[in-house]
């Protein structure tokens, strides 16, 4: 059985020695396994191509795949599942070690009994700023109000796959490519091992809090269309409350005559209701936005070089 680890980097050169270090011990103690390691190189700009170039050269089973440029960790990630899912099972790692590369052992256990899916889910994030806690926090709970398919909560990118769950995610062709939904969508058994989430062995994040703020809205519109329908709801509530109000207008007309008042309240309606549609094109806006991508059908990502892979 050959299991590949999938790792994607963007200017790791800081820690890729201790991933090296980290994940060879943990390999050590599988020795009747077979494991080959996907290095997708998402455009970095600093040495990581070369060590990894280096990498490839001492060991056969290192892969390296470099794109053309930096595509983003959902798109590295893709790339690196088409390699992988020529493998029986795929194991998504951080660089940073974030994500423990000791799981590998519990995740090809939970596989061995038949899971073809296996998630590490961060029962500890002690470790994580204040901040980034209470807003994953509330990401996943407005996510899985909205979603048809609830996410597990603090799961993140770090699973095993099986083959066919590897080659499932890789039949979505969307380019919006949110893969905790796409993994959580394909479905199959699945199960989570609980694991404490680490620091940063070294080197900085590659998000700020802006970009996580995008990539929360672009999950939210991939996986549901129910912003779009409140929006409906909210049309017939308003409505219903204008044709109260218009009633108790004309109520008032004809009971006590027309002396010109109402500037307040028609400033108010006037005000209000452009906000209201402002706020509604721009949710529409959204997807429309995301149809334009979607329609252009680029590709995910474009390959620069391959080493020590299958042609
Ligand atoms: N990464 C990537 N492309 C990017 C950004 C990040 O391949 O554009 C990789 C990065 O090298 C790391 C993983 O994705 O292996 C997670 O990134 P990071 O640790 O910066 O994210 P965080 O853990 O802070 O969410
Ligand atoms: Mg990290």
């Amino acid at each position: 059985m050959k299991t590949a680890l999938l790792i994607p980097v963007y200017n790791e050169e800081e820690v890729l020695p201790f991933l090296w270090q980290d994940t060879q011990a943990v390999l050590q103690k599988l020795p009747q396994e077979t494991f080959e390691y996907i290095f997708v190189n998402d455009g970095s700009t600093d040495g990581t191509l070369a060590q990894l170039k280096l990498l490839a050269q001492e060991h056969s089973n290192v892969k390296v795949i470099s794109l053309s440029r930096n595509f983003g960790k959902e798109a590295a990630l893709s790339a690196g599942l088409a390699e992988g899912a020529k493998a029986d099972a795929v194991i998504i790692l951080d660089a940073d070690l974030q994500d423990p590369p000791e799981l590998i052992v519990p995740f090809l256990e939970k596989f061995r009994e038949g899971f073809d899916v296996v998630y590490g889910q961060r029962t500890d994030r002690q470790k994580d700023s204040f901040l980034k806690r209470v807003t994953a926090r509330c990401f996943y709970k407005f996510y899985n109000a909205l979603a048809a398919r609830p996410l597990p909560e603090n799961a993140g990118d770090c699973r095993l796959l099986s083959r066919r769950a590897a080659q499932a995610v890789l039949r979505l062709p969307e380019r919006e490519r949110f893969m905790k939904g796409l993994f959580n969508w394909v479905g199959f058994r699945t199960a989570g091992v609980p694991f404490a989430r680490q620091k940063r062995k070294a080197g900085k994040t590659k998000w700020n809090y802006w970009q996580l703020w995008n990539f929360a809205l672009e999950g939210l519109s991939a996986s549901s269309t129910l912003p779009l329908r409140l929006w409906t709801y909210c049309g017939f509530l308003v409505s219903g409350f204008a044709f109260v109000y218009a009633l108790w207008v004309a109520a008032k007309k004809i009971l006590y005559g027309n002396p010109v008042s109402g500037y307040a309240s028609l400033m108010v309606a006037i005000l209000f209701f452009s906000g209201v549609q402002l706020i509604s094109l721009g949710v529409i806006g959204e997807y429309l936005g995301r149809v334009f991508t979607e329609v252009k059908q680029r590709p995910l990502y474009l390959i620069d070089e391959k080493i020590n892979c299958e042609p």
